[in-house]
């Protein structure tokens, strides 16, 4: 069986979040299970700059806003696989963030450059780029590629079934609607059935309504987007197709993210946590927080946002300094919420540390020297910080939502005396509901026998590729017997 991925990001080439860890891990995983796995990526800087032994396949133009189109093949350099990349020097060759400007607004021609990708992903399909290689299922993640399914049911010669992942459904990707002609987007296809969201195009709506199969990156999440409050307004769509959505938690590349990682102070692994201590030693030295053993120390990898909860946090803080305990933030984000963060860092220098920014590195670094890991979002698709955390023997504390409510195993008193707690969880998106839960995760800290079994019995879960990509290799297998074509939307 052959499989297209097609995303906007791979790990470490491009990276905004955890679309590129999964875009990075789960090829390889069904490649293991004997699958012909390709991937489909645009031509940012990071990707032409990374990649290994690229050539290119065909050359083409204009299309798209841009004068020559190259397609070229390589390989990823991390797992081999073959990949394509579009190099487009006009629309894709540009500094920082693949899907805004230095200004923080969006590329004011996404829509062309992510129908590119789309394109691209349709005649791969046809063959017509490489003719050597043509995908079964092409699979598409995120708003980015919502136009593949799109794209490919609009050829009726084109038998190849899609798989739509939705990785976060806040981000709809949305266009005017007289982008349609630039698109190649027929006007009958302009209608709240099809591609229509509010008087506007959204690729992520464009993906939900043509793939052939839906999925999510939770069973939660999954159930969740059926409903008013978590459906982004594509709740409707998202019931109709029920049949065809199911969820499917991500896995953690147990290779990059293990507590014996070359990127921390001191390897340790759940039988031995003597090196955890000197995790986080170093780390408070080098946040200049003050370097005491007895006190949790909480942390915070994320992106500085409401999803994320982090206004939640910043108005719990209080209740986290009573308690004694310190809180380290690594992120970027919204502005006030870094400049609360930042404040609060300059009013409580030993007790609180802040480092605006990205870095890969450094939060290994706090994954391994935290006590806690916070994350106590408003909504979370899947969610891989808390399972790094796990893997770290650092407690998550997280909002019972999405992959968050999958993954972690509240340490209530019956789950603790059953040896199955493995952190804190909450349930009100409040201040008071959070800051309780601070309060009780410090009280437990006080208990070291107590804590260490929490740790251990996180160590130990297995949240790997493998079971995912099992998942995933099953819901493929599923699409090549059905008709697929018949059930689909081709007005
Ligand atoms: P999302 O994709 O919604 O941002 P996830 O938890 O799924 O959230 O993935 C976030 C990914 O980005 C994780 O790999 C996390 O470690 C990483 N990350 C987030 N913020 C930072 C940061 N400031 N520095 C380094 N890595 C970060």
């Amino acid at each position: 069986m052959r499989i297209l991925h097609v995303a906007a990001e791979i790990y470490p080439l491009v990276k905004t979040g955890g679309l590129a860890d999964v875009v990075a891990a789960l090829p390889p995983a069904l490649a293991k299970r004997g699958l012909d796995v390709r991937v489909l990526l645009p031509g940012f800087p990071g990707i032409l700059d990374g990649m290994v032994d690229l050539k290119p396949l065909l050359r083409i133009g204009p299309l798209f806003g841009a004068a020559v189109v190259t397609f070229c093949i390589g390989r990823l350099p991390d797992s081999g696989l073959p990949a394509y990349v579009i190099d487009a020097p006009f629309l894709f060759r540009r500094d920082g963030n693949p899907y805004v400007g230095p200004d923080g607004q969006d590329w004011n021609d996404n829509h062309r450059r992510f129908a590119l990708l789309a394109w691209a992903a349709a005649h791969l399909a046809s063959a017509e780029i490489d003719p050597e290689w043509r995908p079964d299922i092409v699979h598409a993640h995120d708003w980015h590629a919502g136009l593949v399914p799109v794209y490919i049911a609009q050829n009726p010669a084109l038998h190849t079934a899609t798989v739509l992942t939705v990785h976060n459904l806040a981000f709809r990707g949305i266009f005017p609607l007289d982008s349609n002609a630039e698109l190649g987007l027929p006007a009958r296809k302009l209608t709240p059935l099809g591609v229509e969201f509010h008087g506007k195009i959204s690729f992520m709506k464009a993906g939900l309504v043509y793939s052939n199969r839906i999925t999510t990156v939770s069973p939660t999440y999954a159930r969740e987007i059926r409903t008013a409050e978590f459906g982004c307004g594509l709740e409707g769509v998202l019931r109709d197709r029920g049949g065809e959505l199911s969820g499917i938690l991500n896995g953690v590349d147990y290779g990059v993210w293990k507590p014996d990682d070359p990127l921390i102070a001191k390897p340790y692994s759940a039988e031995n946590l003597k090196g955890k201590k000197a995790c986080k030693l170093a780390l408070q030295t080098e946040l200049g927080l003050a370097k005491t053993a007895d006190r949790p120390l909480f942390a915070v990898v994320s992106r500085l946002t409401s999803q994320k909860g982090m206004d939640l946090l910043l108005a719990a803080l209080p209740e986290l300094l009573r308690e004694g305990a310190q809180l380290a933030v690594l992120g970027s984000g919204d502005g006030d919420l870094e400049a609360g963060f930042k404040y609060a860092a300059a009013a409580n220098p030993e007790t609180v540390a802040v480092r605006i920014g990205y870095d890969e590195a450094l939060s290994h670094r706090f994954m391994a020297g935290a006590d806690v890991l916070l994350v106590p979002s408003r909504f979370e698709p899947c969610g891989l910080t808390q399972l790094y955390a796990l893997r770290y023997g650092t407690l998550p504390l997280v909002r019972r939502v999405g992959g968050l409510a999958d993954t972690v195993i509240d340490a209530t008193t019956d789950n603790l005396a059953a040896d199955r707690a493995t952190g804190f969880v909450f349930g009100e998106a409040t201040r008071l509901a959070l800051g309780a839960r601070i309060s009780e995760a410090s009280a437990l800290y006080r208990d070291p026998e107590v804590w260490r079994r929490v740790q251990r019995r996180g160590m130990l879960q297995d949240f790997s590729w493998d079971d995912s990509a099992a998942n995933y290799e099953a819901l493929y297998r599923s699409l090549q017997t059905v008709g697929e074509k018949a059930g689909l939307a081709t007005a």
